[in-house]
């Protein structure tokens, strides 16, 4: 026997050229398994199973890589200047803001990559693995090699495995070769010098089954698979910049460099032509320029949206691409999966209808408490209904425990809801299963929405089935009477009793079966496709979520139709739809599959525009209504948790993949992963999303006019050759310490009232549109007027040059705490107790604003360092009552343009 230890990577070992008890021997393993002991003394031996995160940055290097940015550039050419001219107070100021900023800049870039950093965990894979004989749901990080895991379609390989069962397997190995088709698998060895892309026998980490079913051995982990051989990584999360802060990081750019070509134009203007003295122009022009110049937007912007993050996270809505952010607060529509996300997914049998037989079920839940009442000549012991809760117990791969009187399912809810109903009727699963050992399986997919099980028991070899009514009514030629003996099928009958059951909404199933020749040890497709004996229906219900009821209609409210998909019968899916209240009875007449597969694109596009319930749908149809959703100009959320609705998820502006019973490749796909499945939380996520557009708006409606009211008092104050109100270190003070404190609490404001209440924001929507453009100007010239207004105010009250400066400094900072009050609402009025009151933490940053202008006002060591000088009491209600007037003049703006935009 090999020594497991050794036998780790697979040029050590070719794994593909032994055959599957070679492997199984060399690993000291069996098909069933390791126990839990053994994986453990493994799992310290070999490690856990993750790639080797790329290398930290050293912090310092960050922190270098913060002074690599044009503006600082600027900045610190700036302070050698000043140093050279002798003007150390200006040199020191101007340096202290450049490692301000670098260090603002790092610990809110850190902050960021902590939020991903927690959402990374969220995201960590999982995969099914035999323990002690036993299937167990672990994170990947825990798998060893000697592990047996169980696949299936949708999963990503946790790690290098090699097959040892396969029905059907296709993988998908694209990230590892680059061939983009599927490739079929087996349990084959192949010769020893094949290539990695003819290794049949095996799959490797960071692949994806695309179809079948297998179990294989973990051969390699962590960063002894190929995948970790060649160094790749495994992105879970996507940073990078938004479209949004991408355009704010172009939009800094020209306005540096506008600002320094001003600044040149002003100092030839001034040094030429007025013959002014170049030493004291060229300090003008610094000043300009570090006025001009808004140092904490990025920085300001990457935390807002890092917070959005954080807080959408909060609401089980994780955000793998951070663009998503931004789209959000612009979706039209949202595409809603029904099952688990609109309904509860707590299935529940409610009634049962055999050939000439209808049963009526009680009980609630997965508890088999509960009769069946049934009406017909055989009553409850007719043959039909015993084989079809045989059929229901025995087609079936969830299973049910008494956990203490609770109930608990794992599996699947649908087929759990069938055993409750099999043992409610007296059957017993777990006997069943052992009297009639099932042989072979065709597992549930939603492609061909039937399942069926292949059983040997005394009489030789039985199949049962179990599907979507429509599908199994065309593979049936019998049904079963009520004495047991079978007649030919009535299509009619049936199709009036599966309409019936739908229109109460509830979910229908049909139960068939059949006998093979004894000895039958395999089962496909073509078997069951005809021939079948239809045993019964069973009507489940599913009732819908309330939160979903409720979040169905604040979306409606916010503009944004919601829309649902699903694989369920059509009737079903308009009932369910009317009770989630998603639109007009006509409205939510449901466009079936097949329906759509008759529109051609241009037709569909005319159609998804009333529709608003897609039923028997397939994934496939979610790729075609996306695009015809966007082709009419929508911005479509959808959901989706099969590996064939990556598709899908891609297209659609925002894909949403679920979380709990979503497959990996779906959640690669996706934008968003939700973390309880909830409909509830797309539209907490959309109304986050809104919130931090508002925020980043307001962040940026705040902070522009700060440095267009200096720029503009500097440059007025040149071009009439005034003295400066306001000096370019005292410019500095303000920008980065005052207006940053100030800015931050815009991060954090919490959601406006009426954000679900207005339409989404068009796409394209400049954040610099017409509004906020008239703000800024608007706002910049109120600033310039309090400025030159109080400082000359100032002069003529006798207080000297100094001391009018502070006056200006602290007008201006005065103005800009009651504008944070005023811009926190945009548009409504900010005269509302809330709006005056506002968040602890507005509260706290103006706290902080008043105890730092009051510093740099009376400390003899400010006075040094800025210039600044000690006021006499009476200055201070003259300053005051600047910010007071900005205040007022701004609820009279928001009023006069509330008043013309009315209708
Ligand atoms: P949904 O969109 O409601 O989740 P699915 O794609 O899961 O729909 O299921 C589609 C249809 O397939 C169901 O309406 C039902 O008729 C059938 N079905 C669902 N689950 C199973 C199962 N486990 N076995 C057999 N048939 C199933
Ligand atoms: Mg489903």
């Amino acid at each position: 026997m090999h020594d497991p230890d050794l036998a780790t990577t697979s040029t050590a070992h070719p794994w593909h050229a032994l055959d599957t008890e070679a492997v199984l021997a060399a690993l000291a393993t069996d098909a069933e398994g390791l126990t839990g002991v053994d994986a453990q003394a493994r799992l310290t031996r070999h490690g856990p199973n993750r790639l080797a995160e790329a290398p930290l940055v050293p912090a310092w290097r960050r922190l270098v890589a913060q002074f690599n940015n044009t503006l600082l550039m600027v900045l610190m050419g700036a302070a050698a200047v000043t140093a050279w001219m002798g003007h150390t107070v200006d040199t020191v100021a101007i340096l202290a803001v450049v490692v301000l900023n670098a260090v603002i800049g790092f610990v809110q870039e850190g902050k960021a990559e902590k939020a991903l950093a927690a959402i990374r965990h969220l995201l960590a894979p999982h995969a099914v693995v035999l323990r002690d004989g036993r299937p167990h749901d672990l994170e990947a990080a825990h798998l060893v090699p000697g592990d047996v895991v169980l696949l299936a379609s949708g999963d990503s390989l946790p790690a290098d495995v090699r097959l040892i069962q396969a029905r059907n397997l296709r993988v998908d190995e694209s990230a590892l070769t680059g061939e983009s088709v599927p490739v079929d698998k087996s349990c084959a060895a192949v010769d020893r010098a094949a290539a990695l892309g003819d290794r049949v026998g095996m799959a490797y980490a960071g692949t994806l089954v695309t179809q079948g079913q297998a179990r294989a051995v973990v051969v390699a982990t962590g960063g002894q698979t190929e995948m970790g051989r060649i160094g790749k990584l495994l992105q879970t999360v996507e940073g990078g910049a938004t479209p949004l802060l991408r355009k704010m990081e172009a939009f800094g750019r020209t306005l540096t460099l506008t600002i320094i070509v001003v600044a040149a134009g002003l100092f030839a203007y001034a040094t030429l032509l007025r013959q002014m003295p170049a030493a004291e122009v060229f300090m003008a022009a610094v000043g300009l320029a570090v006025a001009a110049i808004p140092e904490g937007l990025p920085a300001i912007l990457t935390i807002t949206l890092a917070i959005g993050v954080q807080r959408m996270a909060a609401r089980h809505a994780v955000i793998r691409r951070l663009p998503a952010v931004e789209t959000l607060g612009s979706v039209t529509v949202i595409c809603s999966d029904k099952t688990g996300t609109l309904t509860r997914n707590e299935m529940t049998v409610q009634a049962v209808v055999c050939d000439g037989l209808s049963v009526a079920v009680s009980g609630a839940g997965y508890a088999p408490e509960g009769t069946l009442t049934a009406t017909g000549p055989a009553g409850s012991a007719a043959p039909a209904l015993r084989a079809l809760l045989q059929a229901a117990a025995l087609c079936n791969d969830a299973s049910l425990r008494d956990d203490a009187g609770q109930w608990r399912l794992t599996g699947d809810p649908t087929e759990g809801a069938l055993l409750t109903l099999a043992m409610k009727g007296g059957v017993i699963p777990v006997t069943a299963q052992i009297e009639c050992p099932r042989v072979e399986v065709i597992p549930f997919e939603s492609a061909h929405r039937y399942m069926a099980t292949l059983h040997h028991d005394a009489q030789g070899a039985q199949v049962w089935l179990k599907g979507a009514p429509e599908r199994v009514l065309a593979m049936c030629q019998h049904q079963m009477a009520p004495d047991g003996t079978l007649v030919p099928l009535t299509p009619g009958v049936w199709q009036a009793a599966i309409e019936a059951q739908a229109r109460a909404g509830r979910r229908v199933l049909a139960l068939a079966g059949k006998r093979l020749p004894a000895h039958t040890m395999d089962l496909d497709h073509a078997q069951v496709a005809q021939c079948m004996t239809l045993l019964g229906l069973v009507g489940i219900i599913d009732p819908p979520r309330e939160e979903a009821m409720a979040a169905v209609a604040r979306c409606r409210r916010a503009g944004i139709r919601v829309t649902m998909i699903t694989g369920d019968h059509a009737v079903t899916a308009s009932a369910i739809a009317a009770q989630l209240g998603m639109g007009q009875a006509d409205e939510l007449q449901a466009l079936t599959g097949p329906e759509i597969e008759a529109l051609d694109d241009a037709a569909l596009c005319e159609v998804v525009h009333r529709t608003r319930v897609f039923a028997r749908a397939s994934p496939e149809h979610k790729l075609r209504l996306v695009r015809a959703l966007q082709a009419n100009g929508e911005i479509v959320a959808m959901t989706g948790d099969g590996v064939n609705d990556a598709p899908a998820l891609k297209q659609a502006d925002v894909g949403v993949a679920m979380g709990l019973k979503g497959t990996e490749a779906a959640k690669q796909a996706g934008a968003i992963v939700l973390g309880d499945d909830n409909f509830a939380s797309i539209a907490h996520a959309v109304e986050e999303g809104r919130t931090v557009y508002d925020n980043l708006r307001k962040t940026i409606t705040f902070l522009l006019p700060i440095n267009g009211g200096e720029s503009l008092s500097l440059l007025v104050a040149i071009a009439l050759g005034w003295s400066l109100p306001i000096a370019p270190a005292q410019v500095l003070w303000v920008n980065m310490v005052s207006s940053l404190a100030l800015a931050m609490v815009l991060a954090f404001e919490p959601t406006e009232a009426d954000v679900m209440r207005r339409p989404p924001r068009p796409v394209g929507e400049p954040m610099l549109s017409g509004f906020v453009v008239w703000r800024v100007l608007f706002v910049s010239v109120l600033f310039l007027l309090g400025i030159f207004g109080l400082h000359d105010w100032a002069l003529a009250q006798g207080l000297g040059d100094e001391a009018a400066r502070t006056v200006a400094v602290n007008t201006l900072v005065c103005m800009e705490v009651f504008y944070l009050f005023s811009v926190r609402y945009l548009k409504a009025g900010s005269f509302t107790l809330q709006g005056v009151k506002g968040t602890p933490l507005v509260l706290v940053a103006v706290t902080a604003v008043v105890v730092l202008q009051l510093f740099f006002t009376y400390t003899p060591f400010m006075h040094a360092l800025f210039g600044s000088a000690a006021l006499p009491l009476q200055a201070l209600p003259a300053i005051v009552a600047a910010g007071v007037a900005v205040f007022v003049v701004l609820e009279l703006e928001k009023w006069v343009l509330r008043r013309h935009s009315a209708p």
